[in-house]
């Protein structure tokens, strides 16, 4: 986060689509930070169980010393994803997506007049496109070529942005091995 000029404390609220590793996994290190080094309030969005699943999800990470040490100065409110709410004073809609065997949480959210949307991992279904409609920006998972199982293709993501071409789209989510190079660190990718 650093490196990308985001200040890791200042981040106030973290949306979370589903409960896969490849989507939280990389929150305990960020967890440590707010543990330790900055202590201002953060809220943690995501679908039914977030607070259960995370705080399984620290407790393996930290074993005991996560609820002697750790927990009591995380300062930290969970937040069942609803249709509709608000979190950290950003206004967000939820819309639940095909992925696997329980979903994944879409967020459209307002930030400053514009709506983002968010996918997670999703199936080119029909609730994608109602969470991308009218958005400004979209970011949408776009897997790999041909079949992947579960997720989008990348001849789905161009028919998307095809079918909303006045949102701005950033597709991510790319499998390594795709193409060449396209997991190095920031690289863009034009599919
Ligand atoms: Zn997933
Ligand atoms: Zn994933």
């Amino acid at each position: 986060m650093h490196r990308c000029g985001v200040d890791p404390g200042a981040i106030d609220a973290v949306f979370l689509t589903h409960f896969h590793g490849d989507h939280t996994l990389g929150l305990p290190p960020f967890v440590l930070y707010r543990v330790f080094v900055d202590q201002r309030p953060l809220t943690l969005v995501g679908p039914e169980g977030i607070e259960e699943r995370m705080e399984a999800l620290f407790e393996v990470s930290w074993g005991p010393d996560w609820k002697l040490v750790m927990r009591p100065r995380f300062n930290v409110t969970y937040q069942t994803a609803q249709p509709a709410g608000s979190a950290a004073g950003y206004m967000y809609q939820s819309i639940k997506l095909d992925h696997g065997t329980s979903g994944s949480n879409g967020y459209r959210i307002k930030i400053d007049g514009r709506i983002i949307a968010y996918s997670g991992d999703t199936e080119p279904t029909s609730p994608l496109d109602e969470l991308v409609d009218g958005a400004d920006i979209a970011i949408v998972e776009a897997t790999g070529p041909g079949d992947v199982f579960s997720h989008m293709s990348w001849e789905a993501a161009s028919e998307l942005r095809q079918r909303h071409p006045k949102t701005r789209f950033l597709f991510n989510h790319l499998y390594a091995g795709t193409v060449d190079g396209a997991v190095t660190d920031l690289q863009v990718v034009e599919v």
